[in-house]
């Protein structure tokens, strides 16, 4: 039996808020100082807190690292937007996620869907085998969840809905359906939308993780990790660890993405009609062989989407395959003006990159192509530019990485087949 077993039990969950997500996003955890009334925090750099008697502190605080004014704002402001009770924050969405999975004691199992964030993939397969807990991947976890349970081990099942970076989504309702009969946990990885697009705990989820580094800081400048759930069992358990652990934000990365965090709504509606024109334009293209994004009537699991995601919005992120092999797909890269060629996601500005080479580099070839991770394939993170110009930046780089090849010959590519 591990700590996460009374958790099963429904823990209450959050109240209904009285406001909406950009009345919430702006004021949730955001109190205007007491002493001077100022309407944006101060930053708390003070790593101690001074104490009347012994065991006696002025406020809430003692020592930064087991909490401090910025965090616990920003941990505020997380939770009410993820519809949580509680929130926790840690240095990055890897902490977060290493946080977690140290919670299991050493012979549990875990399974995972296949296409993971690569770092999520490393930490399962070379990390936590070290301290005894087993990993199964499945690509297609609905299908497969029953029969992957190890009744009595299977403690955590983690899901990235959309998956990182074929966008495939999972009906967490259904999942978390099965692993609750068992008294197994779910996760769910929710960098991908945000909690403006999507909001796992509502679908039945037990704990949201949060890269905050992408979408909720939301301007590239913040590496930090954030994980919300509604059980007291958790709170306890997981808190407990992010002191004891001490892969805590500093409390000016929480100021930051705090700051970022107040206008996510706005960010993530253009990203998504960046992203929506994108996908159209691609979609279109002669060039290209298929285009994953969850917006589009044409993703299998569309029908996932207009039932988990608010107004069925795609989010900002989408991968495609393009025709002309890896060679097509490191010219393209190559050939945009305003998508910049970078790891990450969720920023302001729009990036592109090679998931087989850099992102997912990690994962071995068999294994990532069977996640639908080929050679070929090119992710882009639409940021908040306007729509027409980043529609025009894709079509030129199809031209110059597809087009102009084919007519001068020069490319090497014998076929564009596949
Ligand atoms: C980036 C990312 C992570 C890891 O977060 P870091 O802040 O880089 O440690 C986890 N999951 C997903 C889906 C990500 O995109």
């Amino acid at each position: 039996m591990t700590q996460f077993d009374k958790s099963i039990e429904t823990p209450p969950r959050a109240p209904s808020p009285v406001h909406r997500f950009g009345t919430l996003a702006v004021h949730a955890g955001s109190p205007h100082d007491p002493v001077t009334g100022a309407v944006i925090e101060p930053i708390s750099l003070s790593t101690t807190f001074a104490q009347t008697g012994v065991s006696q502190p002025v406020g809430l605080y003692e020592y930064s690292r087991s909490g401090n004014p910025n965090r616990d704002n920003f941990e505020k402001a997380v939770a009410s937007l993820e519809h949580a009770r509680y929130a926790l924050a840690f240095s990055s969405g890897s902490a977060t996620t290493a946080t977690i999975l140290q919670s299991l004691a050493s012979g549990s199992h875990v399974v995972s869907v296949s296409d993971v964030y690569g770092g999520t993939h490393r930490y399962f397969t070379k990390v936590a085998a070290a301290h005894g807990v087993q990993v199964t991947f499945s690509p297609s976890i609905e299908i497969d969840i029953a029969e992957l349970i190890r009744p009595g081990d299977t403690k955590l099942i983690w899901i990235e809905s959309p998956s990182n970076p074929t966008l495939s989504l999972v009906d967490i309702r259904a999942v978390a359906t099965i692993a609750h009969q068992h008294g197994i946990m779910v996760v769910v990885d929710n960098t991908f939308l945000s909690p403006y697009i999507q909001n796992p705990l509502d679908h039945g989820a037990d704990i949201v993780v949060h890269s905050v580094t992408k979408y909720i800081n939301g301007h590239s400048d913040v590496l930090m990790g954030v994980a919300a759930f509604n059980s007291d069992t958790l709170k306890d358990r997981l808190s407990f660890l992010q002191n004891a652990i001490g892969a805590v934000p500093s409390p000016f990365d929480c100021w930051l993405a705090h700051r970022g965090l107040k206008t996510l709504h706005l960010r993530a509606r253009e990203a998504t009609v960046n992203a929506t024109a994108v996908a159209l334009a691609l979609e279109a293209s002669p060039n290209v062989i298929a285009v994953n994004y969850p917006g589009l009537n044409s993703h299998p699991h569309r029908y996932i989407a207009t039932k988990q995601h608010r107004k069925g919005m795609g989010g900002g992120m989408l991968s495609f395959r393009i025709k002309g092999g890896i060679e097509a797909a490191e010219r393209f890269c190559a050939s945009t003006q305003v998508f910049t060629l970078a790891e990450s996601l969720g920023g302001v500005e729009s990036l592109v990159e090679v998931p087989s080479s850099m992102t997912h580099a990690g994962i071995p070839k068999e294994q990532r192509e069977a996640a639908g991770v080929f050679d070929d394939l090119v992710r882009l993170s639409c940021g908040i530019e306007d729509a027409e110009d980043l529609r025009a930046d894709i079509l030129q780089a199809l031209e110059k990485a597809v087009v102009l090849p084919k007519i001068n010959g020069s490319n090497g590519v014998n076929g564009f087949s596949s």
